[in-house]
């Protein structure tokens, strides 16, 4: 195929989006002509999954309320024991990317079709893609057939965020719009995701941290943050998916967080390489991005550094040589020297 030619594939057909969405749930399952839901919901999400299934009421099998990061695989056997158990032909996910991450592993295993409802700002819904761990190694595979055929965006489920998570969830959304605007090999269609989605996340994002409890500018985010998924399952993910997948693998270190710090840092380094995302950037940011994006980041109340989540000093080079030695597509060559000055300035 000629490098000119770029392909688009789009994932989730089918997503509602709206406060109040939730309700209709039931009429989704209906739709998909299920009998037996199994419901997948995070602790934070016991209360809407115990409404969702009264709500479901002949066609509710059965809850399981315990989905971890980056989906365990003893974890997934024990929910696939309970969907068997309870003869489930249909999987309801309500949460963040651990959820929804549970409710792929099955979906793959079983055929079982999948309605997503997100609670954070992660993306996972929008993808084909499952990360899963055994004895502590994690690999990641990609599938259209893991992609919920059905989500569901209803915002009055992400009030409860506190700031914390809220603001390094859609930093962790915006990643992903960003690293698809500088992806050369992107589509049309998935650069305009990334303008909507970027546009939408700097200009929400203020007004959400400024009133968490006002469904308005929740609603815009979430939005935002749906494209950025869009991107992240469309596009071809840069440098600063890899240090995260690098970082987050090997020292454990929390998903949203790691993003969160590392974006502005991996936008400074890029954006010089990438000057026609940098000038679109600047349009939406209303200014410098970096800073712009600097500035939303050092917002967060918790951690605001590699040194502060725990990462030794002493682990920065050995980062660095891994990541240079097989660097994702990135706008601008990856050395271990460079990288190691970006994880510094980050630390
Ligand atoms: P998460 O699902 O682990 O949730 C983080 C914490 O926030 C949990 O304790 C959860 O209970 C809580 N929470 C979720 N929604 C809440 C809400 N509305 N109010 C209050 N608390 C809430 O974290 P995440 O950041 O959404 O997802 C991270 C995981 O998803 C990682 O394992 C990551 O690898 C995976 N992920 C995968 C993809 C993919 O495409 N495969 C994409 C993004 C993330």
């Amino acid at each position: 195929m000629g490098t000119d030619i770029r392909v688009h594939q789009a994932y989730a057909g089918r997503v509602l989006h709206g406060a109040g969405a939730r309700s209709l749930v039931p009429d989704e399952i209906e739709r998909l002509g299920a009998q037996r839901v199994l419901v997948v919901a995070a602790p934070s999400s016991a209360e809407v999954a115990e409404d969702l299934a009264t709500a479901l009421g002949e066609r509710y099998a059965a809850t399981f309320g315990r989905p971890a990061q980056h989906t365990p695989v003893e974890v997934t056997a024990e929910a696939l024991t309970l969907a068997r158990e309870v003869r489930a032909d249909a999987i309801v996910a309500i949460g963040g990317g651990s959820s929804i991450g549970l409710s792929k592993a099955l979906a793959i295993r079983t055929g079982m079709p999948q309605v997503a409802v997100p609670t954070t700002y992660a993306g996972s819904e929008a993808t084909p893609v499952l990360g899963e761990t055994e004895n502590g190694v994690k690999t990641t595979r990609r599938d259209p057939a893991l992609a919920p055929g059905t989500v569901v965006y209803d915002p009055e489920l992400t009030l409860s965020m506190p700031h914390g998570l809220t603001l390094t969830s859609a930093l962790n959304a915006l990643a992903h719009a960003v690293e698809a605007l500088w992806d050369t090999e992107a589509s049309a269609a998935t650069r305009a995701y990334g303008m909507e989605s970027a546009d939408g996340i700097l200009t929400a994002l203020p007004a959400v941290l400024d009133r968490l409890s006002d469904v308005v500018p929740r609603g815009r985010l979430q939005e935002a943050a749906w494209l950025a998924g869009a991107c992240l399952a469309q596009a071809r993910m840069g440098l600063h998916h890899q240090l995260a997948h690098v970082l987050g693998g090997t020292f454990g270190l929390p998903h949203a967080e790691l993003h969160a710090m590392l974006l502005p840092h991996v936008m400074r380094f890029n954006l010089v390489a990438a000057p026609d995302t940098a000038a679109r950037l600047a349009r939406v940011a209303d200014g410098d991005p970096v800073l712009a994006v600097s500035a939303l980041a050092a917002l967060h109340e918790g951690p605001t550094t590699l040194g502060a989540l725990g990462l030794p000093r002493t682990a920065l080079r050995e980062v660095a040589e891994r990541v240079a030695a097989s660097p994702y597509p990135n706008p601008r060559p990856v050395t271990a020297d460079a990288v190691e000055e970006l994880l510094l300035a980050a630390w």
